[in-house]
């Protein structure tokens, strides 16, 4: 028997992995603190994956853009890909090749695929999908806080608490282990779905406020004001612990709660009793403020976390034992992946890539001259845009990505792929994307291989290999170090064993804001909680901010934000508003589950959730195709009447792909801070679908 940790979300569930009557390893939940012994239906089904039938055991290539993919060896796709991406490096330099990583991938991949670029390729053109998922979340929390640790507290304090809000975020769905630790508190659900959670906290005497979809950082504001005027402000904490209230009441001083009615749709009432529920267990220091990507995935998305972060420390939660904010991440290491290096504007340890100090440290680390480095690079959507045009990169590498189902504006992204000259992805299936590709290279799973993750608490987990990968499949770092080899790279500087690169991975994050060099394969078997930062002879803690914030006085930061529209509005052509999102059964692309038969069967298509008035009046009704048509294209979903709906607001899954693509709809605009596209809000008009 080998435990582990499930392959999918930031939950990081512990499950035994072994062979069932059929030779076929099973999974089933051991107790951790996180999942105390439960698995979502995706967990307990996650060892299918393993032995898909369309799992890849043997490189593909074609020969040109017209060509089927075929079978070669190993040797011929290596040569292939190092010999291409040099002749494109020297006709149009460094930066003619992009490298796409993932959250998913452990800490010692994200590391080294950093390195890899930086190093093997010399290009600036790297980031990842995690971009799509908790960049805003990071942005503000490294502005209120210092730094961002999703969760600066372990999940096992949140069950203690009275109140607890959740802002966009759906966990009774996503990660429905979770909800072990949201049974006890009264909760405030921020989402325009009666979703899953919103009727959990419905059912325990809680409260749901639906605002409608791109108004969440006015209800932060209203919620904030609320607080104030109805005394619940912790006066010593703001005057003693933070910077900035009073510039940041100013943008919440005109948002009284009727003001705050006629702008989010949520009733005066509800903003008042909810910030009376919120005052009351903040008096006890027992309330937690928790964001998720409905809250986040907006061009507004950083500011809109800032107003949440706000009202936390309006209310004198962070920092505290007992209440505090936290970020609830999505992707399996989408905490781990930003940490290492993967992203445009960073190196290993969290640090800034135009640092001086951070260069010079990595650089020593990595045996180069910091001035070899190159600065940093476009972030996710801007980088698959520039794919192929004129100032852009002619050759993508992708790991564990899958950006033609996750990237907004599906057609365009399209369209910048099959631009490329050189497609090259690190897959164990013909992903959406990996189909396009001109090189596939198949690669090992999670129970194929070890490596460490760190969860949604910032805690490092080390995933244990329970069975062998498939003849002819590779890892992904002895693919990385076989093309660093033939990219002209010395072999000692791109190990294959994890061991060796988590040792190294340490010594290039000391000192930084996400310090492993602690981390230890005898510390992570022991059991030990290692809650980054895990310095060597150290004992880790999971509370971060008790003493004092991470900012240089000890404070924390207040951010003036003030509310403003999402990016695209409704009107007579497009009068409604699509909103995305995961359901239970599938996870991020669906390119993992969509392959497992049993929730291929339970959620076997996209869905739309419509009012019944909005379907009536679209003529439609329950069971039937419906086709939604954004400014940007279309998608086709079959209709699923909701009363609980808002009658301007149609939900779509975003784990489909092809013809039932939610983001085929969404739309591209960008936050400024952290870059992330408005997967939120897009106006739409909803049709019968013309085929029916
Ligand atoms: Fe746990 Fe998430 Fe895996 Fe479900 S998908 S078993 S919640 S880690």
């Amino acid at each position: 028997m080998t435990t582990t940790h499930c392959p999918y979300c930031a939950l990081q569930c512990a499950m035994h992995l072994e062979p069932g009557p059929d030779g076929r390893l099973a999974a089933r939940p051991a107790d951790f603190p996180t999942n105390r012994g439960g698995l979502c239906r995706k967990g307990w089904t996650s060892t299918e994956v393993l032995t898909v039938p369309d799992r890849l055991t043997r490189p593909l290539i074609r020969k040109d853009r017209d060509s089927e993919l075929v079978q070669t060896d190993w040797d011929t796709a290596l040569d292939h890909v190092a010999e291409r991406l040099l002749a494109l490096r020297a006709e149009s330099g460094p930066d003619t090749v992009a490298v796409f990583g993932s959250g998913s991938l452990t800490n010692e991949k994200s590391y080294t695929l950093g390195k890899f670029a930086r190093l093997a390729l010399a290009t600036s053109q790297i980031d990842y999908n995690g971009r799509f998922c908790m960049s805003s979340a990071a942005a503000a929390s490294t502005r209120a806080f210092g730094l961002d640790r999703g969760m600066p507290f372990p999940l096992t304090d949140v069950g203690g608490a009275e109140v607890v809000l959740l802002a966009g975020a759906n966990p009774a769905e996503t990660m429905p282990p979770m909800m072990g630790h949201l049974s006890a508190p009264t909760l405030i659900v921020i989402d325009p779905r009666r979703s899953a959670t919103a009727q959990a906290a419905l059912n325990g005497g809680g409260v749901h406020l639906a605002p409608r979809p791109g108004t969440d950082l006015a209800l932060a504001l209203g919620l904030l004001h609320a607080v104030r005027v109805q005394g619940w402000c912790d006066e010593d904490f703001v005057q003693d612990r933070t910077t900035g209230f009073e510039t940041a009441w100013e943008h919440a001083a005109a948002w009284w709660p009727e003001r705050t009615e006629q702008v989010t749709g949520v009733p005066a009432a509800h903003i008042r009793a909810a910030a009376d529920l919120l005052g009351r267990a903040s008096r006890n220091h027992s309330a937690y403020i928790l964001t998720g990507r409905g809250t986040e995935q907006h061009t507004k998305g950083t500011d809109t976390v800032s107003a949440w972060i706000n009202l936390a420390l309006a209310l004198g939660l962070p920092g505290r034992q007992g209440c505090g904010y936290g970020c609830i991440t999505g992707q399996g290491n989408g905490q781990g992946g930003r940490e290492h290096g993967q992203k445009a504007d960073q190196l290993p340890g969290y640090r800034k890539i135009d640092d001086p100090a951070a260069r010079a440290h990595v650089a020593r680390v990595w045996g180069v001259d910091p001035h070899t480095l190159p600065g940093p690079g476009r972030s996710a959507f801007e980088l698959l845009d520039a794919l192929g045009t004129d100032d852009g990169p002619r050759a993508m590498l992708l790991l564990g990505s899958n950006p033609l189902v996750s990237a907004p504006q599906t057609e365009r992204v399209r369209e910048r792929l099959a631009s490329l000259d050189l497609l090259v992805a690190a897959d164990f299936v013909l992903s959406e994307t990996a189909a396009m590709a001109d090189v596939v290279l198949p690669v090992a799973q999670w129970a194929e291989e070890r490596g460490t993750m760190t969860n949604l608490e910032g805690r490092v987990l080390r995933r244990n290999r329970a069975t062998a990968p498939p003849q002819g499949v590779r890892t992904d770092l002895e693919v990385l170090s076989a093309l660093a080899v033939r990219l002209g790279q010395p072999p000692q500087r791109f190990p294959t064993d994890p061991d060796t690169v988590l040792a190294e991975l340490g010594r290039a994050s000391a000192g930084g804001t996400a310090d492993y060099s602690g981390v230890t394969p005898h510390r992570l078997a022991s059991g030990e909680a290692l809650h980054w930062p895990v310095r060597e002879k150290e004992e880790p803690t999971p509370h971060l901010f008790l003493d004092s914030f991470a900012h240089p006085d000890g404070r924390a930061r207040f951010t003036p934000v003030p509310h403003q529209p999402p990016a695209e509005t409704t009107d007579t052509d497009y009068p409604l508003i699509a909103t995305t999102g995961r359901t239970m059964g599938h996870y991020q692309t669906g390119a993992q589950t969509r392959r497992v038969p049993e929730l291929h069967r339970a959620e076997p298509e996209a869905y739309v959730e419509v009012h019944p008035d909005t379907a009536a009046r679209a003529g439609l009704a329950t069971g039937q195709w419906a086709r939604i048509t954004s400014r940007r294209g279309h998608t086709r979903a079959r209709v699923r009447l909701t009363p609980t709906a808002r009658l301007d607001t149609v939900f779509l899954p975003f784990h489909f792909a092809g013809d039932q693509a939610a983001n085929n709809l969404t739309n591209p605009a960008l936050d400024p801070t952290s870059r992330m596209p408005e997967f939120k809000v897009s106006a739409v008009r909803l049709e019968r679908e013309p085929a029916q």
